[in-house]
């Protein structure tokens, strides 16, 4: 019998329905507070179309993928789980390794999982334009490619330092038809104040965020689109993890452990929360492995505190694990693990014990991705090299034991525009960057004063 390395769906069994892990919580998540009142809110209806505010807030169990965004996803889903068994013999380990390919889709990452959805939703109630922020440019590339199948414009403003270090993402993006712009820019008030302060700022997710937001609150046309930490984010990811359940069933396996590197958390969720799912409803016993940087390390190292979402205070406050919203972090080459926070659902998870965290330094990440490259073949993006080596490390804890370990992990992206880290990791040119403790400190004092009931 041939020893099988791929498990594949059929697109006809591509899910009907994303999963909504608040359905099944054992505990209430914090709400979001207005950034003013400090009251409860809902997402503010100048951003997002109501359906992504509904979907939000809701409590079913299950959210039907409407059909056109089926239909967009057979471009590319389902994705390809893979057993990873020239990694499992390099490592000379009795565990098995698992990961789920996202890498398959057109821009390259798990991001127009949700893209894709946003844009299907926001082009329904008849918005024109959607804005964003990217950080690397996965989510702006994501975004630019989900606008222009639905024929919507796409703007997006792109952290200055990416802007400049990754050319190549932001042609992607034009390809894609979308108009970028470097930030902190002249274009927005938010952009014009931290420019008269710091005309050289590197610019953070934070401030483009900000950015974004702005122009969406002062444009009937135009929402604005977050690729990350918002619970309809995560939701419409849990087509990861909805697909690979299945899959793992195809192989004839359950999962030991579940691991995915996390930035602002939709990734992890994404593949973890249906894994979950079976924990919460059943008492399986997985365990749940969220990868940071040491570098970013919000989860480790943060607190779980009310923050703002933004370096502007224009978006929700959200009870979250942060460094502080005025956190800005060594340029590490993993762009899309530098947000300050981490999604309110995620850190909630953790807060109750379902989640645990691991950091890393980025030279141990990439001596993984590298291992990773020459046993399986694929290159991985930075971030997803993150989740390699906690799976690496995993397996090796096996091997010590003794013991079967079923190791999955999210394949979050490629990183086919990520050459440029890698060629400075073969120069000897990449450091560690461990926790700035002092700076964090500092962050953390900006912290919104809020009184919880
Ligand atoms: C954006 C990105 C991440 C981090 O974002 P999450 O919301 O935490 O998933 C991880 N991997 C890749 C490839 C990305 O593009």
């Amino acid at each position: 019998m041939v020893e099988q390395n791929y498990f594949l769906l059929p697109q006809d069994r591509l899910p009907k329905a994303w999963y909504n892990i608040v359905a099944d919580l054992p505990f209430e998540v914090p709400p979001l507070l207005h950034p003013v009142t400090r009251e409860p809110t809902r997402l503010p209806p100048p951003l997002f179309c109501d359906a992504l505010i509904e979907q939000e807030e809701t409590r079913e169990r299950y959210v039907e993928i409407p059909e056109p965004v089926r239909e967009v996803y057979r471009l590319w889903r389902p994705t390809p789980l893979v057993r990873a068994r020239r990694l499992e013999q390099a490592l000379d380990t009795p565990a098995h390794i698992y990961y789920k390919y996202e890498g398959a889709s057109p821009p390259g990452s798990h991001k127009p999982n949700t893209a894709v959805a946003q844009a299907f939703y926001s082009k329904e109630a008849g918005v024109k334009r959607l804005v964003t922020e990217t950080g690397a440019g996965q989510w702006g590339s994501a975004l630019a490619f989900a606008c222009n199948l639905f024929g919507m414009e796409c703007g997006v403003y792109m952290v200055k330092v990416s802007y400049y270090q990754k050319p190549y993402r932001r042609v992607l993006m034009e390809a894609w038809g979308a108009r970028v712009v470097p930030s902190p820019s002249p274009e927005t008030r938010a952009g014009q104040s931290i420019l008269e302060r710091d005309p050289d700022s590197p610019g953070s997710l934070g401030i483009a965020i900000s950015e974004a937001v702005e122009v969406a609150a002062t444009h009937d046309d135009t929402k604005y689109s977050l690729g990350s930490v918002l619970n309809h984010v995560l939701l419409h990811q849990t087509i990861i993890g909805e697909e690979a359940r299945l899959q793992m069933e195809m192989a004839g396996e359950a999962p030991d452990v579940v691991i995915g590197c996390v930035g602002g958390g939709s990734n992890f969720a994404g593949l973890a929360f249906p894994f979950l799912r079976d924990r919460l409803q059943n008492g399986v016993s997985t365990r749940f492995v969220a990868v940071e940087p040491t570098a970013c390390p919000s989860m480790t190292k943060g607190i779980y505190a009310y923050d703002y979402g933004d370096t502007a205070h224009l978006a929700p406050l959200a009870k979250m694990d942060t460094l502080g919203h005025t956190f800005i972090p060594a340029s590490i080459h993993a762009g899309g693990l530098r947000y300050h926070g981490m999604a309110p659902l995620v850190s909630a998870l953790h807060r109750h014990g379902y989640i645990e965290p691991v950091a890393y330094p980025q030279l141990a990440v990439f001596e993984a991705a590298v291992l990773f490259a020459r046993t399986e073949g694929f290159i991985p993006a930075p971030e997803t090299a993150h989740a390699i080596r906690a799976a690496i490390d995993e397996a090796l804890a096996a091997r010590e034991a003794g013991e079967k370990r079923v190791i999955l992990f999210n394949f979050s992206g490629h990183g086919h525009f990520d050459m440029g880290a890698y060629e400075q990791y073969f120069a000897g040119k990449l450091e560690n960057y461990e926790y700035p403790a002092e700076r964090v400190l500092e962050a953390l004092k900006d912290l919104p004063k809020v009184e919880e009931q």
